[in-house]
């Protein structure tokens, strides 16, 4: 770790996450000799943020094996790593940063990967003792040393993170309700079917699922910890632990005060470029023009779209210049599920299911005016890895090939 006072660097990179950390990678890749600097608030070296609801949550890797790269990979290609330093002011005119802890720093170009912060409970007790939001190492240590002492646990929020934590915390036999304010879980990101799978998979690993209520209060004691969670029809859940997971603010707030466009994150073009002079934004806080969502202006939260943006930006700094321009893809573990889901469902207009999901392993399509737009594959590597390339060629299966689960995907014929 290299202490700040006032460092000049070629290249700035705020947040040592998946985007920064890739963004140095690529740039030394490419051949770029200038000084660069990862410049990021947590105090560890950049890690693999998925398994911090998976396999850390569950106790299976230690936090070695999920570091991106050991120390030395990072000394040895000249990154410096600032770790603890906040960033809270950008001056995009004199191309300076500056740090919560006093550090300054001036940059020649600035990537911007801070990602997000977790949105917690607006409600009454919301930032309760015993009230944990899971984004990064330290949320889940502090998850993991409550465990012991705690037997009744509530997970806010159906999206992935939320399920995966259910799931695991369902190994520890710990008592897990689960609440999701819509009426199925992964609402936003599936389609019913898959809803459904999901939650028939929870129920029967035991999660207590509450669906379509909202919650109206963590009740806490004298000492302001969490005891229970006020659902909006009265009910009441008792629980020391509340897990949060309904999302991110995406954390932009210094790159917008100096006057960056944004609403929803910071927009980018698809050099990953800001609005402002040789600034550049990547990753789950910065807003683009994405092909598979119809040249929809979207924020995308998954590795694969932090990796790929910091390889944008790289080089454009690097004078070679590429369009970002990649499939989405993403993935979840649950109990013994692995989902792989290749591009975006948004916009759908009919799915077909591929197999049965009462076998564990299965793909649903999604398709828009008959173009394949997206697959979710449960235990089904064959489909996904298929699926990619036909929705990269904007392939129109038929349908009745596509929902035969035994004709390779490969091998349906065109409409
Ligand atoms: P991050 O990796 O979040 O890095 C941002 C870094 O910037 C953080 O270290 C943050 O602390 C720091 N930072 C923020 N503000 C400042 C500031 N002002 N100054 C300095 N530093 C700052 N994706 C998948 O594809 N598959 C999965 O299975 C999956 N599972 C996930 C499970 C969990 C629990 C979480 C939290 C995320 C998961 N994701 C998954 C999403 C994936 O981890 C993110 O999309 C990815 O980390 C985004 O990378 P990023 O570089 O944009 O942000």
């Amino acid at each position: 770790m290299t202490q700040a006072a006032h460092i000049a660097l070629d290249v700035a990179i705020v947040g040592a996450g998946h985007g920064g950390a890739q963004a140095a990678i690529a740039l030394r890749q490419m051949g770029f000799t200038g000084t660069i600097g990862l410049i990021g608030d947590e105090p560890e070296l950049p890690y693999e943020r998925p398994p911090l609801s998976k396999e850390y949550l569950a106790g299976d890797k230690p936090f070695e094996r999920i570091m991106l790269r050991p120390a030395a990979f990072w000394a040895e290609r000249e990154v410096s790593h600032f770790a603890k330093h906040r960033v809270t002011d950008v001056d995009a005119m004199a191309q300076t940063l500056k740090c919560a802890n006093g550090a300054t720093f001036a940059y020649g170009h600035l990537i911007w990967a801070a990602g997000g912060s977790p949105r917690m409970l607006p409600c009454p007790g919301g930032n309760a003792k015993g009230v944990f939001g899971v984004r990064r190492k330290s949320d889940v240590d502090a998850i993991m040393a409550a465990l012991p002492s705690t037997q009744n646990i509530v997970v806010i929020g159906g999206g992935y993170i939320g399920l995966e934590a259910a799931a695991v915390l369902r190994k520890f036999d710990k008592h897990v309700a689960l609440i999701e304010s819509l009426d199925r879980v992964l609402s936003r990101v599936a389609g019913e079917p898959l809803s459904r799978f999901y939650e028939d998979q929870h129920r029967a690993h035991g999660v207590d699922l509450h669906l379509g209520i909202g919650v109206d209060e963590i009740l806490t004691d004298d000492e302001g910890s969490a005891t229970g969670v006020k659902l909006n029809d009265g009910t009441v859940l008792p629980a020391s632990m509340v897990i949060v997971g309904i999302g991110i603010i995406p954390d932009v707030g210094p790159l917008m005060l100096a006057g960056a466009t944004g609403g929803n994150g910071v927009d980018v073009d698809a050099h990953c470029r800001t609005s402002l002079p040789n600034v550049y934004a990547i990753g789950d806080c910065a807003a683009h023009h994405n092909r598979f969502a119809d040249g929809a202006m979207i924020r995308l939260e998954s590795v694969q779209n932090a990796n790929d943006m910091a390889k944008v930006a790289a080089a454009d700094i690097t004078g070679a210049p590429v369009d970002y321009d990649a499939l989405p893809w993403f993935w979840s573990n649950q109990y013994d599920l692995k989902l792989q889901t290749a591009g975006l469902s948004t916009g759908y207009d009919t799915t077909v299911l591929r197999g049965d999901p009462d076998t564990n392993s299965f793909s649903l399509a999604y398709l828009k005016d008959g173009r394949l737009i997206a697959m979710d594959c449960v235990n089904k590597a064959k489909d996904y890895v298929q699926a990619r390339k036909l929705i990269e060629e904007g392939f129109s299966p038929d349908p009745d090939g596509l929902a035969n689960a035994d004709l390779p995907l490969k091998e349906v014929q065109a409409i």
